[in-house]
């Protein structure tokens, strides 16, 4: 049995043990049908033929509504293998200087940014110009004004941005909130998110202040900021920060190596978080309610999620999250569908305005206010 199918199978049986809130029943129908698609197709290009992109490339090779049909690179090397792998006709490739031209291929509706998160705000500028959808990979930007740039720019060509926020769509993830929403876990009080790995090659971009922007935060942080967001349901209203180095060769001036940050919520919930990059396998959300808890560990690494609740060990199968990502995005451009937790702009903004408040926070020692 293939897994998508266990996958339905299994979803379902789940979904029957309780009962489904509205905005659940999509993704379990769409699951829940083997049949061979024939409706409307989101046609990407890949603008980054790095790691990340090339898993996201093989992931896409199961999607039903989304297919990668271009590519945008400076290497074209890459780019020949990437045409013979995935059949991409020579019209539909491009580099960094050519890419505007994009604008007049009928066969490409978005595209989607995977490269080095400095160049992400110029990018998805360009791309909203040719008149294309964006997708970008997280951190949306470097700082909350490019942020706001690159949203503004999107309303003004009417095309949608969406960030990369592939764990809105995670099936374990998705059922801590619905028990959240559902008030299983009573008033939740306190969230824990703690999210590091040990980063090698040091003369590598993501420890370049210039093109990451940061060190840790930018970069894995990011999931303890956005994950305590949806954890808890609401947006933070202040932050206290405390940055830690080791090595302050390898983790130069304006490159974090270690932030622990915590967030405050307009409901009276607090989060207490950890970024790092010299600690692996540190990977772990922590939500506390009145009545219950639910934990994921790991929280937000490719897979497979595990998750527990007070009522016990939460059973649903592992996904490719790439590909259900691409999926959803495809029914949020071509449909209008409304994601359970949103992957616009303004979600991709929100975590940005909390980053310059967590690195502020951490410059100035003071408890600093995020005003909405
Ligand atoms: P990578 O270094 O493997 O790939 C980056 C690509 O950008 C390379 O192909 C490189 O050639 C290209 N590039 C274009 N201009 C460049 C320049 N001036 N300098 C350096 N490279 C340039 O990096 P990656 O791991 O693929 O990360 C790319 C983006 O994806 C980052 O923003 C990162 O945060 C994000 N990412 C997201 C996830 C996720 O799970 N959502 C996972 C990994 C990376």
């Amino acid at each position: 049995m293939n897994s998508r199918r266990e996958f339905l199978q299994k979803l379902t049986a789940s979904a029957m043990a309780f009962s489904i809130l509205p905005e659940f029943e999509n993704e379990i129908t769409k699951y829940n049908n083997d049949q061979p698609y024939d409706g409307p197709v989101l046609r990407v290009a890949i603008m980054g033929l790095g790691s990340y992109g090339t898993r996201v490339a093989e992931a896409m090779q199961s999607c039903k509504m989304a297919k990668l049909t271009g590519v945008i690179s400076g290497t074209p090397d890459k780019i020949k293998n990437w045409q013979t792998k995935y059949n991409i006709p020579e019209k539909n490739c491009y580099n960094y200087e050519n890419f505007d031209s994009i604008k007049d291929n009928p066969d490409i509706d978005a595209v989607y940014v995977i490269t080095p998160n400095a160049l992400h705000h110029g990018q998805v500028i360009r791309v909203a110009k040719a008149g294309k959808h964006a997708i970008c990979e997280k951190p949306m930007a470097l700082n909350a004004k490019e942020g706001a740039e690159m949203v503004e720019a999107c309303k003004k060509a009417n095309v949608k941005l969406l960030v990369g926020y592939r764990m809105h769509f995670e099936p374990k993830t998705l059922e801590i909130i619905r028990m959240r929403n559902a008030g299983e876990l009573g008033k939740v009080l306190f969230f824990q998110g703690l999210c590091g790995f040990r980063i090698g090659d040091p003369t590598q971009w993501r420890l370049n202040k210039q093109l990451a922007g940061g060190g840790s935060m930018m970069d894995i942080g990011i999931y303890a900021v956005n994950g305590s967001r949806y954890m808890i349901g609401e947006d933070p209203v202040w932050v206290t920060a405390q940055e830690t180095k080791t090595d302050p060769i390898k983790f130069k001036e304006g490159v974090d190596e270690t932030i622990q940050f915590q967030l405050g919520f307009p409901g009276g919930a607090v989060a207490s978080c950890l970024s790092t990059y010299i600690m692996n396998n540190l990977d772990r959300f922590f939500l506390n309610g009145e009545k219950g808890f639910a934990e994921l560990q790991p929280s937000t690494g490719y897979g497979p999620i595990k998750g527990r609740t007070n009522k016990g060990e939460l059973d649903f199968p592992h996904v490719t999250h790439q590909t259900v990502q691409m999926d959803e995005m495809a029914a949020i451009i071509l449909q209008g569908k409304q994601p359970v937790v949103p992957v616009d702009g303004e979600e991709g903004w929100k975590d940005m305005k909390i980053i310059d408040a967590i690195f502020l926070a951490a410059k100035t020692g003071k408890k600093t206010a995020i005003k909405w």
